[in-house]
């Protein structure tokens, strides 16, 4: 929260856990027709948990786990800390000692992409398959058939290579937020239709798409096109709200005729936002809506 945020519809404002940054939000939230919602941290818990590892033929599944956790501990990503997690507690659960994963040397993020980094000499590449791609490391295809086959259970897939060769995979995966869905039914009863955004793969965007009952996708976009989602929807005539949690999501926050931050995300994206939604529970944007048109009803 900014200092300068004043609660809509005093009382009942402070009561639901909506912070807005000052009177004028309240006339956008008349017009907006789509809600653009984030994924990850928004309509996802955005805790993600390790679930599956392949190691491609001729490589020990300790070390990839050592050494993709070893250059993901250095990454706030949610899926990154999912890895370095999960990689630990490996490494605890078969090591008497508890020894630290090392740290990695040259550690690069590539944003919407995955990490870089030395581990132990060795040039650790850890994301989605588009980072491998573009180092021209190619895939084999029991990698790609694992990965295909993650994603179809809606987990995203955190491909490992090193010394420009894919060594394996592994798969997070969060759960859809409890309240998700029937803000989704609360948000069209508003008159709104919802998009779902992510930088993740397809795949995993439709699934939980399905589960919360979001009929219009845009996936894979990366970080810094997130605004020209946004803004593409806004010359197809349309008035955006939207709703996000991560760094990623601040330009397009700010991009949106409305943008609402969840308070339990980032910085930026609280800062970017016009109002924000304290508890993180993303049925509080409906509320945060429907409290501004009816204080605008009783202004005017
Ligand atoms: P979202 O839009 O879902 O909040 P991001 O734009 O931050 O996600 O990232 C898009 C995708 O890039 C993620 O779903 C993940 O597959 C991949 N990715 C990003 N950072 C990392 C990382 N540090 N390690 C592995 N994969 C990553
Ligand atoms: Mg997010």
């Amino acid at each position: 929260a900014t200092p300068t945020a004043l609660l809509v519809g005093t009382g009942r404002g402070a009561q639901l856990g909506i912070l807005i940054k000052g009177p004028e939000v309240l006339e956008s939230t008349r017009r907006v027709d789509t809600i653009v919602l984030d994924k990850t941290g928004t309509v996802t818990t955005g805790r993600m948990e390790l679930h599956d590892v392949y190691a491609a033929e001729g490589t020990d599944e300790k070390q990839l786990l050592r050494y993709a956790g070893a250059v993901e501990h250095a990454s706030e990503h949610p899926v990154a800390r999912a890895v370095a997690q999960g990689a630990q507690a490996a490494q605890a659960a078969q090591a008497a000692d508890d020894a630290p994963l090392p740290a990695p040397e040259a550690f690069v993020n590539v944003p919407g992409l995955g990490v870089r980094g030395t581990v132990e000499g060795h040039t650790v590449l850890a994301g989605r398959a588009r980072l491998l791609a573009e180092s021209g490391i190619a895939l084999p295809d029991e990698l790609s058939a694992a990965l295909a086959e993650a994603q179809a259970r809606g987990r995203t897939a955190v491909v490992v290579a090193w010394d420009g060769v894919a060594r394996g995979a592994l798969t997070v995966a969060d759960a859809v937020k409890e309240t998700s869905a029937e803000a989704v039914r609360e948000l069209r009863a508003l008159g709104l239709t919802p998009v779902l955004l992510t930088g993740d793969n397809r795949a995993v965007a439709e699934a939980v798409a399905a589960e919360v009952g979001i009929d219009e996708v845009r996936a894979e976009v990366l970080p810094q096109d997130k605004v020209a989602a946004v803004r593409e929807l806004q010359a197809a005539g349309r008035t955006v709200a939207m709703v996000g949690d991560g760094v990623n999501d601040a330009a397009a926050l700010a991009t949106a005729d409305l943008g609402l931050a969840m308070g339990t995300g980032t910085d930026a994206a609280i800062e970017a936002g016009d109002v924000t939604l304290v508890r993180g529970d993303l049925r509080v944007a409906a509320d945060a809506i429907r409290l501004s048109r009816r204080t605008l009803g009783t202004i005017k």
